[in-house]
């Protein structure tokens, strides 16, 4: 089962994220915060994380940077912005996806669903990776 780290402050977006991801059978851990967030990240190790763009303590941009710092665990940005350049700042800063607020059930899901294949095909290109150079080692 996959688990995805929601980082969302605000109450409903968080509440209903952790319904939807449950119901279609993931493992959902959430923060409040910038703060929060980054010390779940390293208790629960997730296989996808959904960070909220605009929180209390530290920015998303800011979060975003600070996980990259750690771990390539994809990173979905979420935000009520729609301009281009926070976009781009976002990708800049290592997010993996965007997802604009107001958003569909069904978009989201695709989105999660395939940065957990991308990430699920580096692992496996990693093994092979791995057993070549034991081949040429050995
Ligand atoms: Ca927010």
């Amino acid at each position: 089962m996959s688990r995805i780290l929601v980082i969302e402050d605000e109450k409903d977006i968080a509440r209903g994220l952790k319904d939807i991801l449950e119901y279609e059978g993931y493992e959902v851990v959430a923060a409040e915060n910038g703060k929060e967030g980054l010390q779940v990240l390293s208790r629960k190790e997730p296989d996808c994380i959904i960070l909220d763009l605009m929180l209390p303590d530290i920015s998303g941009y800011e979060v975003c940077e600070q996980i990259r710092r750690k771990c390539n665990t994809p990173i979905l940005m979420l935000t009520a912005r729609a301009q281009d350049h926070d976009k781009i700042l976002g990708f800049k800063v290592g997010a993996d996806d965007y997802l604009t607020k107001p958003f569909s059930v069904g978009e989201l899901l695709a989105r999660v669903m395939a940065l957990l294949r991308r990430r699920t095909q580096y692992a496996q290109d990693a093994d092979l990776i791995r057993v070549g150079n034991s081949l040429v080692d050995g």
